[in-house]
């Protein structure tokens, strides 16, 4: 769809991109600064594989600032991106067959990696066809196969923040089963009105390198730095030592050059961060409200994140089908809810500008709703409804 898109947009067709999630910032200045002053140095060679000194220990601030957790430098591995950091976790955990419980709808990439790692991905959807996961089935999804369960709260692509009694009662369970966590908490801070993703180790047992939870985190979200490609894993130290092999056979060590970034990010002054969740804030209310304006879309409100899951199925069950419909007829980029394992869903992201958010969901409703008006101009051509 991605393609198509690109293909249309490369014609020059005036296609919104619903479909994204990447903030429009521009990178911290203290990260420009601190790569830039690395790069000028002309002394850019390996750093350790598990992640620049002074990178960590900006991890270990941060982890205590947010987690009001203190962890050793051992216990962290840095990564190209959280999404690295995943598969060293999943890579370093799994023998084949191994079994990874996932929470429909997930991120798309965590079957995926599970698979390339040769594990077993196990979904588990709600039965009350809700979006939060229930720990009934959860614990019923659990067998003696099963080596870890990925939680991502904020969630992609719901939006919704976990409630605090589910955070304690899968660490306990995980804890007592021996049953790897891994939560993936790339949008903790990019939370709506006061609303606050729990932390963990609030719940965890004693020290972390007897615990089962592993938290992964990284700087594309946080401060909207996509494209720097720096994340990290805070882990049990012997884990943490077999991702470490891992790295050191693939990638050797993230960039110094990037990581000098993240540092500069991580030490500089936070106030992007509040100015980034203002703004993603403030875009998530205009798309709610804007999507209230269809008549027969359920949309949950999104607690984090820069993602909403709406449901369409009054308009057609079969997600990509109408993704693909809303790509043709009104030129709007929408990730088909099939791909996040729930379907009669589009996921679309409100990272984007305000004026694509309104005009996007106006094209949308033009498309499907027979009782908006059946004229619209897309671009400048008029476009007349004469589908319904
Ligand atoms: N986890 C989730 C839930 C994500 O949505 C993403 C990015 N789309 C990632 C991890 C990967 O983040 P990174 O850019 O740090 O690899």
């Amino acid at each position: 769809m991605n393609e198509e898109a690109e293909l249309l947009r490369q014609r020059g067709e005036p296609v919104i991109h619903l479909g994204i999630g990447e903030p429009k910032n521009k990178a911290p200045i203290n990260a420009i600064l601190n790569s830039a002053a690395k790069l000028n140095t002309g002394d850019i060679k390996y750093s350790p594989t598990d992640g620049i000194p002074s990178l960590k220990k900006a991890i270990i601030r941060y982890t205590e600032e947010n987690y009001d957790k203190v962890v050793d430098p051992e216990n962290i591995i840095v990564t190209s991106g959280a999404k690295q950091a995943i598969y060293n976790i999943l890579y370093a955990l799994l023998n084949p067959q191994d079994e990874v419980i996932i929470l429909a709808p997930y991120w798309v990439s965590y079957p995926e990696i599970t698979r390339m790692v040769y594990g077993s991905p196990v979904f588990v959807t709600p039965e009350d066809g809700g979006l939060r996961p229930r720990m009934t089935d959860i614990t019923e999804a659990v067998t003696s196969s099963t080596k870890a369960i990925i939680v991502n709260s904020p969630n992609n692509p719901s939006g919704l923040i976990f409630k605090e009694e589910f955070i304690k009662e899968i660490v306990e369970f995980c804890e007592k089963k021996q049953i790897y966590l891994i939560m993936d908490d790339i949008y903790h801070k990019l939370v709506f009105h006061g609303k606050k993703a729990v932390s963990c180790y609030e719940f965890a047992q004693g020290d972390i390198d007897e615990s089962r939870v592993i938290s992964v985190n990284g700087i594309s979200k946080l401060y909207g730095m996509t494209g720097f490609r720096i994340g990290w894993a805070i882990a049990p130290t012997r884990l943490v030592r077999i991702m470490t092999n891992i790295q050191t056979h693939t990638t050797a060590c993230a960039s110094v050059i990037l990581q000098a970034a993240a540092e500069g990010a991580l030490t500089g002054t936070q106030s992007i961060v509040e100015n980034l969740r203002l703004t993603i804030q403030n875009n998530r209310d205009i798309i709610i409200q804007e999507l209230r304006s269809f008549n027969d879309v359920k949309t949950t409100e999104p607690d984090g994140t820069f993602y909403c899951f709406p449901d369409f199925r009054a308009y057609e069950p079969d997600s990509v089908k109408l993704s693909e419909f809303l790509l043709k007829k009104a030129l709007v980029v929408t990730v088909p809810g099939k791909e996040f394992g729930m379907e009669g869903r589009l996921r679309l992201s409100f990272s984007g500008s305000v004026n694509d958010l309104v005009e996007g969901v106006a094209r949308m409703k033009w498309a499907l709703d027979p009782s908006s008006p059946n004229e619209i101009y897309i671009g400048d051509k008029k476009m007349i409804r004469d589908w319904l």
